[in-house]
C-alpha cells in the first residue's frame, strides 16, 4: 500500500513539475458566444466577436474548476470504469495526462448548467458549437483528442460532471475510492512540489501545505451561481 502511494507520489510530482508552467491561455473561450479567441493579439478578456469581457481571475477560477472537474470526474472515471466493465476490477492505474483546452472549455459549459443554472438544452448546444469551432483554431487545443468524443456522450459527459460537482459519483465503489486516492494523490504533489523545491522547508509553511491538501482540487466547490451570470447571453436562443 505504502509503496503504491510512493510510487503513484513520484510520478505525480513528475506531471506537476511538466505542467508547471504551461497554464497555456492562448486560446480563450468566450463565456458570451462561446467562440474561441487568440490572446495573444488581445491580452485583456474581450471576444473580438461579440464584445463580451472577462475579469481574468474569475476567468482562471472557472477555467480551473471545469479543469479538475473534467480530470477526476470524467477522465480518470472513464479509465477505471472501462476496466471495470471490461474485467470487474481496476488492474492498471496510472496518471492521465491533463484535460485538453477543449475539454476544458466543455466542462465550463457543463458547470454553467450544472451550478449556473444554464438550461441543458443550451448547454448541450453550447458543447456542440464549442467542438465545432475548435475545428477553426489554428493552435493544437486537443482537436485530435476531441475527434474520438462522440457527439452522443455529451449527455454522459455533462451527467459525469454533476455528479462530480455532487460529490456523489453513482459508479463502482471501486472507481469512487480509486477517483478520491487519485485526487488526494495528485493534490499531494501540487502542493508539496513547490515547497520540496526549496532547500530548507519552513515547518509552518509546511503544516499549511497540508491544510490545503485537503480542501484542494475541489475548485468546484468555490463557485457560484452568480459566477455564471450573463453566460450564453450572446447566443441565439
Ligand atoms: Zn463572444
Amino acid at each position: 500500500m505504502i509503496e503504491m502511494i510512493q510510487e503513484s507520489f513520484s510520478r505525480e510530482v513528475f506531471r506537476v513539475r511538466k505542467v508547471e508552467n504551461q497554464d497555456n491561455l492562448s486560446q480563450v473561450l468566450c463565456f458570451g458566444c462561446a467562440s474561441i479567441y487568440n490572446l495573444s493579439n488581445n491580452d485583456i478578456f474581450t471576444c473580438p466577436f461579440c464584445n463580451y469581457s472577462i475579469d481574468e481571475k474569475i476567468y482562471r477560477k472557472i477555467i480551473k474548476a471545469a479543469k479538475t472537474a473534467v480530470y477526476y470526474g470524467y477522465d480518470y472515471r472513464r479509465v477505471y470504469e472501462k476496466q471495470i466493465n471490461g474485467q470487474g476490477k481496476i488492474t492498471q492505474r496510472f496518471a492521465i495526462s491533463d484535460p485538453v483546452a477543449i475539454f476544458c472549455f466543455m466542462g465550463v459549459a457543463a458547470l454553467s448548467g450544472v451550478i449556473g443554472g444554464a438550461a441543458y438544452d443550451l448547454v448541450k448546444k453550447v458543447i456542440v458549437q464549442i467542438i465545432e469551432k475548435s475545428k477553426d483554431v489554428p493552435d493544437d487545443i486537443g482537436q485530435a483528442k476531441i475527434a474520438q468524443f462522440s457527439k452522443d456522450n455529451i449527455e454522459i459527459f455533462i451527467q459525469y460532471i454533476r455528479e462530480y460537482h455532487q460529490n456523489k459519483l453513482v459508479t463502482a465503489d471501486e472507481v469512487n475510492l480509486e477517483i478520491e486516492k487519485e485526487r488526494i494523490i495528485g493534490n499531494l504533489a501540487d502542493i508539496l512540489y513547490p515547497v520540496l523545491k526549496k532547500s530548507k522547508p519552513i515547518k509552518d509553511e509546511f503544516n499549511e501545505a497540508i491544510d490545503r491538501l485537503f480542501n484542494k482540487g475541489r475548485e468546484i466547490d468555490e463557485l457560484k451561481i452568480k459566477d455564471f451570470e450573463s453566460f450564453w447571453n450572446n447566443i441565439e436562443k
